[in-house]
This record gives structure tokens, sequence and C-alpha cells, in this order.
């Protein structure tokens, strides 16, 4: 059917309080697609669509063919900040602004930032098991008796939306609280209260908990390998609540069972949906979540309303540069 209205495919997993804002736009056409939708399959609802203006995406990656599909895209907008599953380079050299969901989701990640670093530390899932299976009087063994975080060092590794709302949380905690992020200035970090490391090998030693919050860049791919973890405390946990492949799977792995560390939190992974067989999973010291650091009920409204004022706002020609990844293309 022809329609004089601006189409914007939206991802399903959208919060309601974004759906009702395109909505309630009469010159707007919102359409709901399956958050797992991607490939041959998404190319072809975008051109049983086509035109389509906008589109929102969850997990969805969007690339040259997905562009070509929509036959006319002019925004694409994500309803979180990573963008690792988007062809940068292809939308800027066609001048379609990338908008990310700026700080809704930040707080939350970092709050599940903190949730791991505490539940290491507390040992939450043994003292569980502990109580459960009816092993009271083995509590005081020196394998069930938590640490603080109270005084302890902690190495958090990009100093952005969520690195610097983790780094506050630890503060109020009465950490120590190193920052590694070759991309901020020292004054900055240090006017916030924490300490700039340089050199990122120097600094693991130091750290008593390490915790990543930078992108998954070329950079990024493999950082924590396994050269990398063997330079931490035998006593430090590490937590991942970034992107899957900044920590090398298998090093981790071999790195919690020969006692290189002593346990670890992912929420992130190599490949989404894991295979169930990954042998990390198999291990008593790894806490792990689905990708949901991002995700509370808050969360999710916040990322949703960002996204489709995003959308709208360049379709409006008032585009919410602070929000596109590639503000360039507004020349
Ligand atoms: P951001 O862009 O605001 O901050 C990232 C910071 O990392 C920047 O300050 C940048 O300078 C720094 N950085 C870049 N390369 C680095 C390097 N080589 N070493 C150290 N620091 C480096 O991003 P953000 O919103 O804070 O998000 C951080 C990460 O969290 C991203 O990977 C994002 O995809 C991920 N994320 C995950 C979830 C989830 O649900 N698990 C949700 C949101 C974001």
């Amino acid at each position: 059917m022809t329609t004089n209205k601006k189409k914007v495919l939206f991802t399903d997993s959208m919060g309601s309080d974004g759906i009702e804002i395109l909505k309630a736009r009469g010159d707007v056409e919102a359409i709901a697609f399956n958050y797992f939708m991607k490939g041959a399959e998404y190319q072809s609802l975008l051109k049983s669509h086509a035109p389509v203006h906008g589109v929102i995406l969850g997990a969805t990656p969007f690339g040259e063919a997905d562009y070509a599909a929509a036959g006319g895209v002019e925004v694409v907008a994500r309803t979180g900040v990573g963008y690792d599953a988007i062809d940068i380079p292809a939308m800027t050299s066609h001048k379609i602004p990338v908008m990310i969901a700026g700080t809704a989701n930040s707080p939350s990640v970092a709050e599940q930032a903190m949730t791991f670093m505490l539940t290491l530390a507390r040992k939450g899932p043994q003292l569980t098991r502990l109580v459960a299976e009816g092993r009271w009087a083995d509590r005081l063994k020196p394998e069930y008796v938590a640490v603080d975080m109270f005084e302890k060092t902690v190495l958090i590794i990009g100093f952005g939306r969520i690195g610097t709302r983790t780094a506050k949380r630890c503060l109020a905690m009465e950490m120590t609280v190193l920052i590694y992020d070759p991309y901020v200035k020292p004054d900055t970090i240090k006017a916030a209260g924490c300490q700039p490391v340089l050199d990122l090998d120097a600094a693991l030693p130091r750290a008593d908990f390490v915790t990543i919050h930078c992108p998954k860049t070329p950079e990024t791919i493999g950082m924590f390998n396994a050269a990398r973890i063997k330079k931490m405390k035998r006593t430090a946990y590490l937590v991942c609540t970034a992107r899957g492949g900044i920590i090398d799977e298998a090093a981790l792995h071999q790195a919690l069972v020969d006692g290189t560390l002593p346990a670890a939190a992912l929420d992130v992974f190599d490949r989404e949906p894991p295979d169930p067989a990954n042998p990390l999973f198999k291990l008593p010291n790894i806490i792990l979540s689905p990708h949901m650091a991002g995700v509370t009920a808050e969360a999710m409204q916040r990322m949703a309303v960002e996204a489709a004022k995003n959308v709208l706002s360049v379709f409006d020609g008032a585009p919410r540069k602070e929000n596109a990844v590639n503000p360039q293309v507004f020349g």
C-alpha cells in the first residue's frame, strides 16, 4: 500500500513509551519486526515495505545490503548504545546518521557492574549453595569467606558514559579508582576523584577488581588475552559488561581453571546467543547474565524514548547530533 507517511521499522523489543511516541505522530507509520530478525530475512522485510525511512534496531545488524533493501532510509537508530553490528563507514558514506540511546542505559550497566563485583566479592553463588545444601558448618572455611570492596582498588577500562558512572559508584564504596582510557585527558579523570593510568600492563597488578567499559574495536578485541590476565593479582576479579571478544574466552577459561583468577563475571560473549556447551559455563567460579546489563524495566523505556526521539529529530530536520555516532554526516 502506498503512503505519504515516513515508515519506521522498529524492533519488537522496544519499550512501549517509545512506540507511543512514534504512533502519536500522524506523519509516521510504525511497523514492528522481530528482535532476532537479520540477514536475508530482514532484507526481504525491508524490501516488502520499501521505501523504509527509519529503522530502530535491537540485535539486528545493518550494512550495505540492508541499506539497499530499505530503498530510502534516512536514519538508523539503536535502542542501545553499542553499534559494532552496524557498518558505520558504509552509513557515513551514504550520509545516513547512526543514532544511539545516549545515557539511557548507562546507570543500569554501571549497576550491573557493581552487582557483579559485589556478588563475586561476597561469594554469592557459593554461599547460596552452602546454605541450601545444609553445609552451615563450612561457612568459615577460607573459600567461603567474602572480601570487602571497601579500601580495595578497582581498575576501570574506559571512562565514557558507563565507566564514569561505575567510577562514581566505586568511589562511594570508598575504593581507590584507577582509570585506563587513552582517549580521556588525565586531568578529567583526576577531577572526578580517580587516578589515570597510562600503562595498562603496569596497572593490572595493582587492581583487586577490573571492570571493562570500553567499546569493541580492532584495538580492544582480545585486550584481555592470556598474557594480560596473568598480569592480574591471583586474588583479582574480572568483570565484563562491554562486549564479547574483549576478553579472550579460552584464556579466561584457562585462568579460572588453573587458579590464575579466583572468579569472573560476564554479561557478554564472543557469540550471542552463546553455545550452551561453552566450557566456561561448566565452571563454578563464574557468574553469567545474558547481555542484560543495560536492560532494566526503566532503562528499556528510557532507551525506547531516546530511539524514537532520535529518529523523529532527523525527520524533523533538527537532528539530536549528540546521539549520532557519525555526526559528520550532518556537515
Ligand atoms: P562510551 O563511548 O561512552 O565510552 C567508551 C569509553 O571507552 C570512551 O571514553 C573511550 O575513550 C574508551 N575507550 C576506547 N578505546 C579504548 C581502549 N582501547 N582502552 C580503554 N578505553 C577505551 O561508551 P559507553 O556507553 O560507556 O559503553 C561502553 C561499552 O559498554 C560499549 O562496549 C557498549 O557497547 C557496552 N554496553 C553494554 C551494554 C550491555 O547491556 N551489556 C549496554 C550498554 C553498553
